[in-house]
């Protein structure tokens, strides 16, 4: 039933499309009313394309028990930013604008559909054009990916060099000449982060030993930038998927197989919309259903525990297929942590909050992934399985702040593949 703007409500709770409001929203409800806010701000916010939904929050608080920044001191969530705005809080100036990691966990508890995930990056894209502040280790990112193809700030011309450390035959397209059953998108952190690298080795000898027909594009291969695209820069994000595909162009395979959860969300969902229309997998995806022919020789003896990356599981839908993995590795004990599946906790590393560490020390009382660390390690579990290349290391500096270090190992999960295969 649509809500009447200029009902004062007496009753102590009221029941809003099936949803029982709390005596607290009420109150609110009824001191806008007779308060006459000014509406300008929030109707400037929601006029542009992208933002609209942020006017849609009712106020009944459903999304604050689970947005993450809120869990960790942030005093975060939509439901807290409307009010702000309300209370005539310019978000486009101010640093709230920057702390959604985009988990979408709001957005699945939230009766209106009131959606951050694209709130965010229209907000944060009218900040970057508008000239407006934009925090300075998340511009360096922008400016190193618009520079060398890549937020690291390493060189194109070594963008392949991971493939001389793994003793692993991985062919690159332009060299083979040939099509491929499966193209490896590989990304910028397996490329070029040593931990990244760890894991690309390992998933480049798993699918060696599966006899999988592959193919990486090498030095032709940039950022795919969905993370600098709901970070606010659209624009770059525009020119790095055009670029991709018309490279992709170049090349026949029959799928696009991607180690990282962001480059699986932009391929799948992002580029249809250039003209690049691809089957996209997981490596988790792609290995679940092969995982028995491997030759296991060592039994790993731990006990494990698995983190849901928000891009895999919230959203792209991939629950299953690390658990099935994990599983079907000898010795392996799977404890699920009480934030898992689609209530997941995140590493803080989405959105662009790879990128703004420093930042967000400014403005919560412990790192997101410190906050999950602690949880893995309640659990009981030796080792934190990870499934995204933006994990390993945020987890294993969380490890070290924590004072972790000796009780919680982090691994990728195509690295504990490797170990288990011996
Ligand atoms: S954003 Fe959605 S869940 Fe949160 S308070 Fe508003 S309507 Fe409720
Ligand atoms: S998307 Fe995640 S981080 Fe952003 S407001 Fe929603 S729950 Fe919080």
């Amino acid at each position: 039933m649509p809500v009447d703007k200029n009902q004062i409500i007496e009753k102590d709770k009221v029941v809003v499309e099936g949803i029982e409001l709390t005596a607290e929203w009420n109150r609110m409800f009824a001191q806008r009313t007779v308060s006459n806010y000014d509406d300008s701000l929030m109707d400037q916010l929601t006029s542009i394309e992208g933002a609209e939904s942020l006017g849609w929050c009712y106020q009944c608080g459903q999304c604050v028990p689970v947005c993450p920044v809120d869990a960790v001191g942030g005093d975060y969530g939509p439901r807290k930013i409307y009010r702000k705005v309300q209370q005539g809080i310019n978000l486009l100036e101010d640093p709230d604008l920057w702390k959604c990691t985009t988990c979408s966990n709001c957005l699945r508890v939230c009766p209106k559909t009131v959606n951050m995930v694209e709130i965010m990056p229209a907000l944060r894209g009218e900040a970057v054009m508008e000239g407006l502040d934009v925090p300075e280790e998340l511009q360096e990112a922008f400016e190193n990916t618009f520079e060398y193809g890549n937020p690291l700030g390493e060189s194109q011309r070594k963008r392949a060099d991971w493939v001389k450390e793994t003793g692993s035959n991985v062919p690159i397209m332009k060299e083979i000449k040939r099509p491929v059953d499966v193209l490896w998108f590989v990304e910028c952190y397996p490329s070029y982060h040593a931990r990244g690298k760890e894991a690309s080795a390992a998933l480049a000898r798993i699918l060696n030993a599966l006899g999988v027909d592959f193919g990486i594009l090498g030095t032709e291969e940039k950022c795919s930038c969905d993370s600098q695209r709901l970070a606010g820069e659209q624009g770059l994000f525009e020119e790095f998927a055009e670029a991709n595909i018309k490279t992709l162009g170049k090349y026949k395979f029959n799928k696009i197989l991607v180690t990282d959860p962001h480059a699986l969300n932009a391929l799948k969902k992002e580029y249809p919309k250039y003209g690049g229309e691809y089957e996209v997998v997981h490596y988790t995806t792609f290995l679940a259903p092969m995982i028995n022919q491997l030759e296991f020789k060592k039994t790993l003896n731990y006990k494990v525990t698995f983190h849901d990356p928000c891009y895999l599981g919230r959203h792209n839908g991939e629950y299953e297929a690390p658990r099935q993995i994990l599983q079907a590795l000898p010795g392996v004990e799977l404890i699920e942590m009480g934030r898992c599946r689609q209530d997941s906790y995140c590493c803080g590393g989405g959105g662009g909050g790879m990128w703004l560490d420093g930042f967000m020390a400014d403005h919560v009382q412990e790192r997101l992934s410190e906050n999950r660390v602690r949880e893995a390690v309640e659990t009981g579990a030796e080792v934190l399985a990870v499934c995204c290349p933006y994990e390993v290391s945020r987890f294993e500096d969380a490890v070290k702040s924590t004072g972790n270090e000796g009780k919680l190992i982090v691994r990728d999960i195509a690295e504990l593949i490797v170990e288990a295969m011996g």
